[in-house]
C-alpha cells in the first residue's frame, strides 16, 4: 500500500474534527492517531443481529475518509459478516480469534432477539450468546443504528422475537461496559467513523441521558431546518412531494435530535426533508415502536403552528 503522507493524516483529521464539531486544537491528536491506526489499525469486530445491514451500506458511503481508506489505511475489521473477505470455517475461526484475543471496540448493528434467540444464529450460536462472549472482551461497545440503539424496528409491535436493545441485552446478561448509542435508519456513515475515531483516539465521547453523543445528537432537527422560518409563518407543505415546511404532513423534525439539516447525506448532496419527504425520526428511541402516529401528524396544539 502506498505509504501515506503527514499532510494526508492532517487532512484527514481536519475533516473529521471539522465533522464531529470538536475543537481545531485536536486536528493534531486526531491526525496522530489515525497514523497510529494506519500502522497498528485500529481493532474493530461488527457483529450483526436482526438487522438490513443498511447501517453497514451506509457506512461503506463514508466519504471522508472514503471506505478503502477506512478498510485498509485504519481500521482492521476483525470481522464482519457482510465485509470479511473470510467465509465459512475461515470466518468463525477468525471471529474465535478475535474474541480470544480481546481489547477490541465491538460495533453491534442490528437489535438482539432475547425472546426467541433461535430467531438470529450464528455458526450454531445464537446470536445473544455470542453478543455476549464477544461484549467481555470488548473495551467499548458502540450500537450502530436504531435496532442496536434502541429496538428499532425490529422491535416494532408486536416484536415475537422479543427484539431488545443492545443496552437491554446487557442489562439481562448482567454486563456493564461502556456504551455509545448512534441511532439511525440507517446511520449516517459521519456519525460512525467520527465517534469510532473519538472512542478509539479520545475516549468516549460526551453522551446524553439515551448514550447518544450529545456533539452528534445534541440538537433538536427542527431548530436547524432551512424550512424554519416557514413553519412559523404556518406555510407549510399540503401535499406529499410539495416542497417546503413538511410538518401538516407528519414531520417528526419537531422531536427529533439530529444534525441531518446541518450535515446533509450523500457527501453533504441532500437530506430527507430538502428532498420533500418528511423527517420519520430514525433517531429517535421511539422509532417505529410509537403505536399512535397520529400524535404527531396534524397536531397543531402542541406545537403551536
Ligand atoms: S416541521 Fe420538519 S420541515 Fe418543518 S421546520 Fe420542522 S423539521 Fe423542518
Ligand atoms: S432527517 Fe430524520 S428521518 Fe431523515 S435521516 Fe435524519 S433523523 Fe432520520
Amino acid at each position: 500500500m502506498k505509504p501515506v503522507s503527514r499532510r494526508t493524516f492532517l487532512k484527514d483529521a481536519g475533516i473529521i474534527v471539522a465533522g464531529m464539531g470538536l475543537s481545531t486544537t485536536l486536528v493534531p491528536q486526531i491526525a496522530h492517531g489515525l497514523e497510529e491506526m494506519s500502522t497498528g489499525r485500529a481493532p474493530i469486530l461488527w457483529l450483526q443481529g436482526q438487522s438490513c445491514s443498511g447501517c453497514s451500506v451506509s457506512f461503506l458511503n463514508s466519504s471522508n475518509p472514503g471506505p478503502a481508506d477506512l478498510l485498509t489505511r485504519y481500521l482492521s475489521l476483525y470481522f464482519h459478516q457482510t465485509l470479511s473477505a473470510a467465509t465459512g470455517v475461515s470466518a468463525n475461526d477468525a471471529l474465535a480469534t478475535a474474541i480470544d484475543k480481546g481489547g477490541y471496540i465491538l460495533v453491534v448493528e442490528g437489535a438482539i432477539p432475547l425472546g426467541i434467540p433461535e430467531a438470529c444464529m450464528i455458526n450454531n450460536e445464537s446470536f445473544y450468546e455470542l453478543f455476549q462472549r464477544a461484549a467481555s472482551k470488548a473495551k467499548a461497545v458502540v450500537a450502530v443504528g436504531a435496532c442496536a440503539s434502541f429496538g428499532g424496528i425490529p422491535a416494532a409491535p408486536p416484536n415475537v422475537t422479543g427484539a431488545t436493545s443492545v443496552q437491554g441485552a446487557l442489562k439481562k446478561a448482567g454486563m456493564n461496559p461502556p456504551v455509545i448509542n448512534l441511532p439511525g435508519c440507517p446511520t449516517h456513515p459521519d456519525w460512525t467513523v467520527g465517534n469510532l475515531v473519538h472512542v478509539l483516539k479520545v475516549g468516549i465521547p460526551e453522551l446524553d441521558q439515551h448514550a447518544r453523543p450529545k456533539r452528534t445528537y445534541g440538537r433538536l432537527l427542527h431548530d436547524q431546518c432551512q424550512f424554519f422560518a416557514q413553519y412559523q409563518a404556518k406555510e407549510f407543505a399540503q401535499h406529499p412531494g410539495d416542497q417546503g415546511c413538511q410538518f401538516k404532513l407528519g414531520c417528526q423534525g419537531v422531536v427529533t435530535h439530529s444534525d441531518c439539516s446541518l450535515r446533509g447525506w450523500n457527501g453533504g448532496v441532500n437530506w430527507c426533508v430538502r428532498s420533500r419527504s418528511v423527517c420519520v425520526g430514525c433517531a429517535r428511541p421511539e422509532f417505529a415502536r410509537d403505536r399512535d402516529y397520529s400524535f404527531y401528524r396534524f397536531n397543531d396544539t402542541e406545537h403551536g403552528a
